[in-house]
Order: structure tokens, then sequence, then C-alpha cells
């Protein structure tokens, strides 16, 4: 019955729904308590209390028209606030014309290409990345091309970059910080990036659009400050949600902002309110766009994810494991003690620890743990970890 596409889909993306069943499996058997599922990128800790303030006041005050269909863009209101936020970062002059609400990163991501994305053409998306991407991009008719990151340090291969860029190259997608390293691009690599896709803009005569998936913008640790998109390309777009920000996944809740120096910025925004419309989103969840506009400057608590990431990363250091230290998002990726991740992801198995094989991200050998699970899963699995590297 089903279609062929959606069948090849659902092979190449067993492993996850493989990984959940084991640790339903696993918990069944020896109790949730002594499972230490690093699998999910699913925040454990709860929304902000700005966030569950604001919404409380929404149904309590219970305003006509709450629950109503509104322009498929979204609120005109909150559309307004969260360019102002974003001028207020980045000192530009963005308006409600330039954001669209969105059902989450997801939504938002899944907007933009159809949007952009004739048949065949070519979006570069760096390894390792989220796996969702390769069927984002496959929805729409879009190729995706991998270009390896550095492997010393994730950050992407600006040379590889450069020689996988084509006359079919739509759009570069980058994700910082980043899921599955947590790493965050500096600005330095990013100004090279952008004088990389003007320099190929001129050659082709075409438009790169710099796509930057940013729903971990706000958890990032030791002070780093991320470098504003929109100062470094002019063909920007920017995808953003409150699902990590805010603890919020359930809620499907994120906006997509379009720079304010792309001269064809107000068809894109027509073709993205369209898209919006007809892959049936029609629009965001109108309670949860007001909710998160009168809480949008509030954030989870950033220092619950930080001291799990020293814990962990520290632990695995001295275990002997190769890892980059993450500035940002709630991932942790080292290198596997064996080359077949897949081999070590059963191991890990054998000690009750389930994390994702590094394959999943386009980056075998190397494995993804989610440390957005409670500081009593982490403490009680040190020793997993620890027994783990003794049999290699
Ligand atoms: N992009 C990245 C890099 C993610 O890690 C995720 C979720 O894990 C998403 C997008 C999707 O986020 P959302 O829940 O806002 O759709």
């Amino acid at each position: 019955m089903i279609a062929a596409k959606i069948s090849e889909n659902l092979k190449q993306s067993s492993l996850i729904r493989a990984m959940f069943e084991e640790g339903e499996r696993m918990r069944r058997k020896v109790g949730a308590e002594y499972v230490y599922d690093f699998s999910l990128g699913n925040p454990d800790p709860e929304p902000p209390r700005e966030f569950k303030d604001a919404l409380k006041t929404l149904v309590l005050q219970d305003p006509p028209g709450l629950h109503a269909y509104m322009n498929n863009a979204g609120y005109p209101d909150v559309r307004e606030k969260i360019a102002a936020q974003i001028n207020a970062e980045t000192g530009r002059k963005l308006t409600f014309q330039h954001i669209v609400m969105t059902c989450g990163a997801g939504g938002g991501l899944n907007v933009v290409l159809k949007t952009l994305l004739n048949p065949g053409e070519e979006v570069i998306v760096f390894t390792p990345y989220f796996g969702e991407y390769r069927f984002y991009i496959g929805n729409h008719g879009g190729r995706m091309v991998e270009v390896p990151s550095h492997l010393e340090s994730f950050e992407p291969d600006l040379a590889r970059l450069e020689k996988s860029i084509t006359p079919q190259t739509k759009a570069v997608l980058i994700n910082s910080p980043n899921n599955p390293t947590g790493v965050v691009y500096s600005e330095k690599i990013l100004k090279e990036m952008a004088g990389i896709l003007a320099k190929k803009e001129r050659e082709f005569h075409s438009k790169i659009c710099l796509l930057a998936d940013e729903p971990y913008r706000k958890l990032v640790y030791d002070d780093v400050r991320l470098p504003q998109i929109f100062n470094i390309f002019p063909h920007a777009i920017v995808v953003n949600s409150f699902s990590k920000s805010q603890s919020l996944p359930g809620a499907r809740i994120g906006y997509i902002a379009v720079s304010d120096q792309l001269e064809d910025a107000p068809a894109l925004v027509d073709g993205l309110v369209f898209a919006n419309r007809t892959l049936g989103f029609v629009n965001a969840p109108g309670l949860f766009q007001k909710a998160t506009a009168m809480a949008l400057d509030s954030v989870v608590d950033k220092g619950i994810y930080e001291e799990r990431r020293n814990i962990l990363y520290q632990h695995l250091i001295k275990l002997g494991f190769t890892c980059v230290k993450p500035q940002g998002a709630f991932y942790l990726f080292p290198k596997a003690l064996i080359e077949d991740d897949m081999k070590f992801k059963d191991q890990a198995l054998k000690h009750n620890l389930l994390i994702v094989p590094g394959r999943s991200f386009g980056c075998p050998g190397y494995f993804r743990l989610a440390y957005c699970v409670s500081l009593q899963t982490i403490e009680r699995s040190l020793p997993a970890f620890e027994a783990l590297a003794r049999e290699f």
C-alpha cells in the first residue's frame, strides 16, 4: 500500500526506532532507573516559570478569538516582537514581515525547503548532521550533499565546501550549536564561509541561501557568544524554535526569520506562507505563539545542562575517550573505542547504556550522548561507562 519512497525511508530510519524499542524492552526487564538512556534529544527540565505563567494568564483571561485561525504567517504582534528581539541582538531592521511562525524548527525547515527547491537542486550539509535533514530535503525533491567537518574540532572543512558547490547548489544548511557534536561555529569560520559563498555566487551567477538551523541558539556555555548569522551572510534564512530553549518540544512552536538584506524577501516570505499553509500546518499553534511571545526572553536553566556536560565529559576523558568539549546544545559526540560504531552501540547496551551510533549522523566511528536526562541518571551511569571502557 505505502509508497516506495516511504518504505525506503523507513528502512533508513529503522535504527532509531529499533533503539527506542530496545530501550522500552530494557526498561521492562531491569526497571527504568537502571537503564541509562542517552538516545533522545528530549529536554527533561521543565519550561521556564515565565512561560508557564504566560500560558496560565492567557487561558484564564480567555480572550475571544484565542483559538481562531489567523494570518497563515502567524499573529502580527508576535512576529513583531520576535523581529524586535532579533534587531536588538543584531542591529538589523527586520519587521514582522520577515518572520513566519512555524510548527517547530522541523516544520520551519520543511517550509523553507519546499519554498526554495526545484527538483534535483542541492543542499549542502556538514557531517555529522541531524539525521532528519536527509528526509526533509528529500521531501521537497532536493539532493543532500555531504561535506565533512574537521574531526579534531567538528568545524566545517571549508576547502571541501568550496569544491562541493555547483551551479545546482541552492542552500548551505548549518546547525550551530550543533546536534550531535554540541560544537559552536566561530565567527572566523562563518566569515570565511560567507566569503566562499559570495565567490561561488559570482562564479555561477547564482544565489546560495545560508540556512541556519538554530534551535539550540540559547543553549551555550562557558560565556560563549554565538555569532550573528544575519550580520555575516546577506542571503540568510534562520530557523529557530522554542523546543529546546524553553523545553517545549511537544508544543510545536518556532519561527523562520528572513534576512532584511535579501532583495526578494517579500516574494520569499509569500512563498514561505504558502508552503506553511499547503503543507497542512496552516499556521503555528495559536495559543503557543501568544504564550512564547509573552515569555520571549525566558530560557530554561542552562546551569542544569552545563553541570551535566561537565560531569559526563570529564568522566569520559578520564576513561580515555576522545571527545571535543561541546560549548552548546546538550550532546556529546565521542569517538567510539572501536571502529565499528554499531558494534560499540551493542556493547554499550550490555551495560544498559543506550547511545546512538555516529552513522545515524553521517559520521561512523563515533557515538552521540544526549545529556538532557536527569543528573541522577548521569551519576548512576558513570560506573557503566567505566565497565564499557574496560572492555577495550
Ligand atoms: N534541528 C535540529 C538540529 C534538532 O536537533 C531538532 C530536534 O532535535 C530539530 C531541528 C527539530 O526541532 P523542533 O522540535 O523544533 O521541530
